[in-house]
């Protein structure tokens, strides 16, 4: 997300007034000491959040981040993050300084639309900073009876994250090892499934991995959709 003057942001939020709900952190639960979740709970007026949308939130006078709702209730006016604390810009930093009774201005979801209810089969790669959205889908996924397994690159600390929090149908890779490589992602399991070639791909998290995954995938001839999106490059700053 590009930067900008503070006055510039401070200006947009005030002409936005309630089109960015403004919640307050009400838990906080670190599952590691580099994977938080995060609720917040507001006013949720005109919210609506398709699994794969993301919200943008203020890190800074003059820089937004975006972050992708794990689960939502507009009802109760809850929203759930969870956020990969990698320590090395002011996003990871000013989350992992949230705690209870913080206030926070959201801005309405908004991206792809991942998920549709037509599919009954897809394929999920990412990565720590894909894992919200993992929760979203399986949700979903799981009341609609469609499979999905999931393909994480995870850092070893992080290897038992997606067990906690409830997904089942996974693997877990090293980081810079199966997502980074085209032929040991041919190899995958899954290009022997059937139906696999309607299947709907979801590819996000590392840029390179992702171009890499898209690459392999597409090997395949699949007539499914791949929707890719990569969530954070190596040396760049908010994506
Ligand atoms: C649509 C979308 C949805 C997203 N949803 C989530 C989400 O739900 N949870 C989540 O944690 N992240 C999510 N992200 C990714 C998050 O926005 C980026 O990781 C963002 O760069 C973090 O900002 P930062 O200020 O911490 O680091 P930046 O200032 O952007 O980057 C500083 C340095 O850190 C590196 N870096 C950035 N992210 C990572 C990382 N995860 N691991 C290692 N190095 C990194 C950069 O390459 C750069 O060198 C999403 C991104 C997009 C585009």
């Amino acid at each position: 997300m590009p930067k900008a003057p503070k006055w510039f942001n401070d200006t947009v939020e005030t002409l936005l007034g309630s089109k960015m709900p403004r919640v307050k952190v009400t838990e906080t639960e670190y599952l590691n000491p580099f994977i938080k979740r995060i609720r917040l709970q507001g006013e949720l007026n005109d919210w609506h959040c398709h699994a794969g949308y993301a919200t943008g939130v203020r890190i800074s006078d003059t820089e937004y981040r975006n972050y992708t709702p794990s689960f939502d209730d507009v009802e109760n006016g809850i929203v759930e993050l969870i956020v990969h604390l990698h320590g090395d810009g002011p996003g990871s930093r000013y989350m992992n300084n949230l705690s209870i009774g913080d206030e926070l201005k959201l801005i309405m979801p908004r991206g792809k639309k991942v998920y549709s209810e037509d599919v009954k089969q897809y394929f999920f790669f990412g990565d720590e900073t894909t894992l919200a959205m993992a929760c979203a889908l399986n949700e979903r996924a799981k009341k609609n009876k469609a499979l999905l397994h999931f393909y994480f690159e995870l850092d070893a600390e992080n290897k038992n994250i997606p067990a906690i929090l409830g997904l089942d149908n996974y693997s877990v890779f090293s980081k810079n090892k199966t997502l980074a490589n085209v032929e040991l992602v041919n190899q995958l399991p899954m290009f022997q499934m059937p139906g696999y070639k309607e299947a709907t791909f979801i590819v996000s998290g590392n840029a390179t991995s992702v171009q890499t995954v898209r690459r392999a995938i597409k090997q395949y001839g699949v007539s499914g959709s791949i929707i890719a999106q990569a969530y954070w490059a190596a040396g760049k700053t908010g994506l």
